[in-house]
């Protein structure tokens, strides 16, 4: 289970426990012996923390996104006759129509519809059909599910489709729960990733989701970046996730006990009792809210400049959290999620539904839409051949929607629906030049034209606003304020471009430097054109949360910053603690430097 980050530096330090595990284990991993499948060898690997908690499970591997086409084996001891096989049917939909209802609640609907998905494929009359065919002709049922599922497996993965090749996935899903299911002591808990730790070689963002909606304890990734959306979602969802570069952590065997700490970026595999007692006091404290709520309704400075707070949403099922955690109104929300984790292009109607409830559960709260932002680390299985050499480069955000206006009026007149009869924003990601502005922006018009010829309910006049994620962005700053209803600078990104790193690539992890002096003098000028032309700016990457960094971004001017809801608590009371009269001058002299260890050095 997670837990709270707070809760472990309260009870024992990590130093403490680390050199406990180091008298009571020999460091393998030092001496090259590493753990791998032949046993459950003891031994410690060291990555980095991207999401904090504590968990202890048995270990899943998860194959590169099922896309490899591996195929399902049939388990020692497992059998089964017609009858075995119709309980096993007969509880696997059953659990797969209590994930669906659990998942709703917890991480909204359009996170459910991944395990409606499995429900199809587990009735498919066809798969069914054969698989008792083989039955009855004296194949074991594990035997019919494993071959009948192998030759699904076979054929969506050999398909040049992506979006079918992905089905392997859920193929496989339901091949592990159907045979888990068959074994007669297996109970519904075991069906799914409950309680594992999962080690993957790579996760999507739709991982993520799948694995928190099926109740994994932690996540382990061999590389990636913290700032990854795959990252970034795990925070948002609470679920501890370290990043290991070394691969083999992929030859943990199956089912081994570990135990994972992401606070302080380790795997620790097969742990002492002795060790996992002394980490006892977080595994059994409640870590559902792994966060502390704003103790302020409003956040000002210690000499009481006002500083809005914001949410970052990704997941309908995230703004009660905001709300719960004192978000004074939604900064950005993250429209594409439900677009990547499905199979398809979400319909207007189906948009226009999540819009809704996001404004309605909002109250008279504001709320950012942002349109689409895919392409880079989040790509669209069902979009056919997006292969680009540099997708950080290619097709993505803006210049997506652009090129696929059909995708963009749908989602525009969705959103424009959505805010009928109250204030609407809409955000458009990765604009570089005016011109990508003003055409967005005449998208937005012309699909305001067609739902009033339609005389459909719409909201007419939104406030148009752009994210400043790139250099071209920044240098054009004071012409695109003058044409926008509002700036948000998303850091993420801005980051990556100025620097020229990846912010998915472990190997330049440490260049990605959010107080780099051109990241510190970019944020400035963005301000101050926004200033000049009076419209609102934010801040809504991930370096809004940085503690060190935030006393600079305020003392910068910046008044309104954007963060994941569990946040909130801890940089209001960041926030509280600067004093402008300190922060104004640091601010003014970190902006003369010219040295990542200058302004290190002031931070
Ligand atoms: C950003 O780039 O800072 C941002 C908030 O957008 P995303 O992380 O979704 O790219
Ligand atoms: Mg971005």
């Amino acid at each position: 289970m997670a837990k709270r980050k707070d809760t472990v530096e309260r009870i024992c330090t990590i130093a403490e426990l680390s050199s406990m595990f180091e008298e009571s284990h020999s460091l393998r991993e030092i001496r090259g012996e590493s753990p791998r499948k032949r046993g459950g060898t003891q031994g410690l690997y060291c990555g980095r923390s991207v999401s904090p908690g504590v968990a202890h499970g048995p270990v899943s591997i998860l194959d590169s996104h099922g896309r490899g086409g591996e195929r399902l084996e049939v388990p020692a001891g497992t059998g089964g006759d017609t009858v075995a096989f119709h309980d096993a049917l007969r509880r696997s939909e059953s659990q797969l129509v209590v994930l669906q209802r659990e998942t709703e609640e917890l991480l909204g609907h359009e996170v459910s519809m991944i395990f409606s998905a499995q429900q199809l494929l587990l009735r498919d009359e066809q798969i069914e059909g054969e698989m008792l065919r083989r039955i009855e002709s004296g194949h074991d049922a594990a035997v019919a599910i494993v071959d009948v599922l192998n030759g699904c497996i076979d054929q969506f993965a050999a398909s040049d489709t992506e979006m079918l090749r992905e089905k392997v996935h859920d193929l496989k899903d339901l091949g592990h729960r159907m045979l888990q299911n068959l074994s007669a002591d297996s109970d519904d808990a075991q069906a799914d990733y409950r309680g594992h730790i999962v080690i993957s070689a790579d996760l999507l963002p739709s991982d993520v989701v799948k694995l928190v909606a099926q109740h994994a304890g932690g996540l382990v990734m061999v590389g990636g970046g913290v700032n990854s959306h795959a990252s970034i979602l795990a925070r948002a969802l609470g679920i501890p996730l370290v990043i290991i570069e070394n691969d083999e952590v992929l030859e943990i065997a199956e089912e081994s006990d570990v135990l994972l700490d992401g606070v302080e970026g380790r795997l620790l595999v097969v742990p002492d009792t002795d060790y996992i007692e002394s980490y006892r006091a977080l595994l059994d404290a409640d870590g559902s809210r792994p966060e502390e709520p704003a103790r302020h309704a409003t956040t000002s400075t210690r000499d009481g400049t006002r500083v809005t707070l914001l949410a970052n949403i990704n997941l309908m099922g995230e703004v009660a959290l905001a709300w719960q955690n004192g978000a004074e109104g939604i900064g950005l929300y993250r429209s594409e999620f439900p677009f990547l984790i499905r199979n398809d292009f979400p319909s207007e109607e189906e948009q226009f539904l999540i819009y809704r409830s996001i404004l309605d559960a909002s109250g008279d709260r504001d709320v950012v839409f942002r349109t689409l932002d895919i392409g880079a680390d989040k790509f669209l299985p069902y979009v056919p051949a997006w292969n680009e050499a540099n997708p950080a480069l290619g097709l993505r955000s803006i210049r997506f929607s652009l090129k696929n206006r059909p995708v963009f009026a749908q989602q525009l007149r969705a959103m424009l629906r959505a805010g009928e009869g109250r204030p609407l924003k809409i955000m458009f990601p990765l604009v570089s030049s005016l011109e990508e502005l003003r055409a967005a922006k005449v998208c937005v018009a012309e699909s305001i034209g067609d739902l009033q010829d339609e005389r459909t309910a719409c909201n007419c006049a939104p406030d148009l606003g752009i994210m400043i994620e790139s250099p071209a962005a920044v240098e054009l700053a004071d012409a695109l304020a003058r044409e926008s209803d509002f700036f948000s600078i998303g850091t993420n990104d801005l980051v990556q471009y100025l620097l020229a790193v990846d912010r998915t690539n472990e190997h330049v992890a440490d260049l990605y430097i959010d107080h780099h002096p051109v990241v510190l003098r970019a944020i400035k000028k963005v301000l101050d054109a926004a200033q000049a032309a009076s419209i609102s700016v934010s801040v809504c990457g991930e370096m809004a949360a940085n503690e060190k960094v935030l006393p600079v971004l305020v003392g910068m001017g910046l008044r309104s910053i954007s963060i994941e809801p569990r946040s909130i608590g801890r940089v209001q009371a960041a926030i509280m603690r600067i004093d402008l009269t300190e922060a104004e001058p640091k601010a003014a002299k970190i902006l003369q430097s010219n040295e990542i260890a200058a302004t290190h050095a002031l931070l």
